[in-house]
């Protein structure tokens, strides 16, 4: 099923008048992913994040140095920047918490807001990751 999130595939469930209360005891977890562009590893290049960019993508972040990588190009990327591609991800499992908040048709604004204050790990936290270690660049 297409969507940009896993709260948007709950929306297109919905949408399709799927009972809630089967949907939600019937959907074990939602994968979402997105394919992107992989840094290739004969030459892209370390960098120090600028400050700016640290701040908006850590908070608490002042004291340390956090490092990313930008595409430079050569033969065995066809001076692309790039080889292959890389799945960023995020899964929403459907625990029994979860499966209450469906079947109690609590909309999907208020199933976000319970999600992240348990610290959900949605596809941009994934995409920092990868960003991080060097796998894609910074968005
Ligand atoms: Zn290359």
């Amino acid at each position: 099923m297409q969507g940009k999130s896993s709260f948007d595939t709950i929306i297109n469930l919905t949408n399709l008048n799927i009972d809630r209360n089967r949907l939600s005891q019937s959907v074990i977890g939602i994968l979402s992913q997105k394919l992107l562009p992989k840094l290739c590893n004969d030459c892209k290049q370390r960098y120090l994040l600028p400050p700016e960019k640290k701040q908006e993508l850590f908070k608490n972040s002042e004291n340390q140095k956090i490092y990313a990588y930008c595409k430079i190009g050569c033969p065995t990327c066809a001076n692309t920047g790039y080889k292959g591609s890389i799945a960023i991800q995020e899964l929403l499992s459907f625990e029994d918490d979860i499966q209450k908040l469906i079947f109690a048709g609590k909309n999907i604004k208020e199933i976000k807001n319970y999600l992240y204050k348990r610290e959900f790990q949605d596809m941009r936290y994934d995409e920092i990751k990868k960003e991080i270690r060097g796998l894609i660049d910074i968005a």
